[in-house]
């Protein structure tokens, strides 16, 4: 029998500490049915088998993802699903996203981009992005999508670091965006510009994408890429700081592949939805490249987050395995389970989030909301790949990110004195999350930054610098970024455990925690908390918010200041930045916000 424990609701309800599952609650039958026996026998060579490999040898994501369909059934089948923000509609069968991939990378060959030369994408999600992406991998190029509500300067640092010698963007982003620090990028030798609607333009300084692409052919000899090409380069969220650009290589895939299979359980008739923006690695690993190879229809949605939007969008476009984040869901948990009950989702049977912890109070929300859980997995840029995650195989556990997947071996470590890493065997005991290097979506490099990359690594683990810990049962609970992580009195506090024991009061929409300094104590917890609709702050809802954390956690930990903010400051990708919190709180300079939601 599961432990029961309490938790506080509009209705005081009792929630087991896990959600079992049984076959019942597989709509499907799941690829990974049997956890254990699939990590014991799993393989990466095993898996890079399963992959087609380029005709000649070599391995191309992009042959990967579209090309090697072309001879089976899945050719004429739905690849990408687009709807437009206007309301319009594009189908892109696989056979038609070959072809135009093939088009866009004859026109990088007729301008003489080579191998390894590196092609910025700077577009909302409309369907020549992927086009290009593909093409231009395809190419032999390097890709590196920008998330288009980036202004000009985060645009201008990336593709100057990025040194990029290929930009394609729309005319509206370009006149917006680019034209102003056009002279700062000497190394950007070719623009390709779409205009609205797809339509061609007369930029000057510029190319016409469509005209090139209806001149150019629809077939090409994909450039023989190997495993260790370079493939892609992500910058990171810049949660902690200055964001990185993280380096991916081609085989990549075999990770995408895989993780596709096991942890977002992707099957050949499933209609699926990743809500990241390509901007991220989620939406280039996750909502290009994984749910191809699986020949699987992806929904594009150019609009903007709006729950009602997105709720009919499950609805009417049958979306059947759903991929997101908890801002999303929290934000989908602000507007009130009513919303959500005037739609029905008869065909969704598999949801998982990422990006940030999922605090218990959104999986059951999903369980009670939806009729299912969310699964939470946990990765980085840097990771390529989903590492740790809660799959169909096993039960949640509220708050836990879930096990290592196959072929991903994880360790709970700290650094003694003497500078060596010891492994933590002991559970529940807090360490840094290490991964043993060796699966192959791993980054290869920080651009421009060789010795930041040489520290990632030591006594043979790769150090992700977040805090976790492990319990008896094998599964991993985040605790906090090791830079966020609060140190009072004696006991070391991770945001993430008093951020989800606020969530659970009704009032509480979103929370932030960081520690403040202390002279006695060293530091104190200090919340930050936005409200949910219907509730307004006042002192008695602060003393209560007080209390209520005090009995969940206990005085060492629960906060000792609680201050209302009418909305969280966010990275662009949607995360909780803290540090920003914490500078503002003790008026220390901000440090790099180019990141922050909402600047330009
Ligand atoms: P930067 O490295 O620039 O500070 P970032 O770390 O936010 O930014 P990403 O690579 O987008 O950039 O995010 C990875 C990080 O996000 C992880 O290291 C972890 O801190 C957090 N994260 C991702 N998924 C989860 C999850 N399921 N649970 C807890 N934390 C998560
Ligand atoms: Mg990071």
């Amino acid at each position: 029998m599961a432990r029961l424990r309490s938790r506080v609701s509009d209705v005081m309800t009792l929630r087991p500490d896990i959600i079992a599952k049984g076959p019942r609650d597989w709509r499907a039958p799941p690829n990974l049915a049997d956890f254990d026996n699939a990590r014991a026998t799993f393989t990466w060579d095993a898996a890079r088998r399963e992959l087609a490999g380029l005709p000649g040898g070599g391995l191309n994501i992009a042959y990967e993802a579209v090309d090697r369909h072309l001879n089976t059934a899945a050719r004429d089948h739905i690849a990408l699903r687009w709807i437009g923000r206007r309301g319009q509609r594009r189908l892109i069968s696989y056979a038609e996203l070959a072809a135009h991939s093939n088009r866009f990378a004859n026109v990088l060959r007729a301008l003489g981009v080579d191998k390894g030369e590196r092609l910025f994408l700077l577009c909302g999600r409309i369907p020549e992005l992927y086009i290009a992406a593909l093409g231009a991998l395809k190419n032999g190029s390097v890709v590196s999508p920008l998330f288009s509500a980036f202004g000009p300067e985060p645009i201008q640092t990336r593709l100057a670091i990025g040194e990029g010698k290929v930009l394609v963007t729309t005319e509206a982003l370009y006149r917006r965006k680019v034209a102003p620090i056009r002279d700062r990028l000497p190394r950007l030798q070719h623009v390709l510009l779409v205009g609205e609607d797809g339509k061609t333009t007369a930029v000057p300084g510029t190319l016409d994408l469509v005209t090139l692409m209806a001149n150019a052919a629809d077939a090409c000899e994909i450039e023989p890429t190997g495993a260790e090409d370079a493939a892609l380069l992500h910058f990171t969220s810049g949660t902690t700081g200055t964001p990185k650009g993280a380096l991916h290589v081609h085989g990549a895939a075999i990770t995408h592949w895989a993780t596709g299979r096991y942890a977002l359980d992707l099957h050949a008739d499933d209609i699926y939805w990743c809500t990241a923006d390509p901007g991220w690695v989620t939406g280039t690993s996750y909502g290009i490249v994984a749910p191809l190879m699986h020949g699987v229809t992806s929904i594009i949605d150019e609009a903007e987050f709006d729950a009602e939007h997105w709720y009919q969008l499950l609805q009417e476009q049958d979306v059947s395995v759903w991929y997101t984040a908890p801002t999303a869901i929290r934000m989908l948990m602000k507007g009130g389970p009513e919303a959500a009950r005037r739609y029905r989702f008869p065909r969704l049977r598999f949801i998982a989030s990422v990006g940030e912890p999922l605090n218990p109070e959104a999986v059951w929300w999903g369980k009670d909301v939806l009729g299912l859980p969310i699964h939470d997995n946990w990765w980085q840029t840097e990771t390529g790949g989903i590492v740790i995650a809660n799959t169909p195989a096993l039960p949640i556990k509220p708050g836990s990110m879930g096990k290592p997947l196959p072929g991903m071996d994880a360790a709970i470590v700290r650094r003694r004195e003497d500078g060596a890493i010891e492994e933590i065997t002991a559970p529940d005991t807090e360490g840094e999350l290490a991964l043993k290097p060796g699966w192959p979506s791993m980054f290869r490099g920080y651009l421009n930054q060789e010795e930041r990359y040489r520290k990632c690594f030591a006594g043979g683990w790769y150090l992700t610098g977040d805090l976790a810990k492990r319990d008896a049962d094998g599964y991993y609970w985040f605790v906090g970024r090791a830079d966020d992580v609060i140190k009072s009195a004696g006991h070391l506090i991770g945001p993430f455990e008093v951020e989800s024991a606020l969530m659970e009061h009704p009032a509480v929409a979103e929370a932030g925690v960081i520690g403040k300094p202390d002279a006695m104590v060293g530091e104190v917890v200090k919340a930050f908390v936005s409200l949910n609709s219907g509730y307004t702050e006042s002192e008695a809802l602060r003393m209560e918010l007080l209390g209520h954390a005090r009995k969940r956690l206990g005085a060492a930990v629960a906060p000792k200041e609680i201050a209302f903010l009418p909305v969280l400051p966010r990275t662009r990708s949607g995360k909780i930045m803290r540090r920003l919190l914490k500078a503002r709180e003790l008026g220390l300079p901000e440090g790099d916000t180019s990141m922050l939601e909402g600047s330009s």
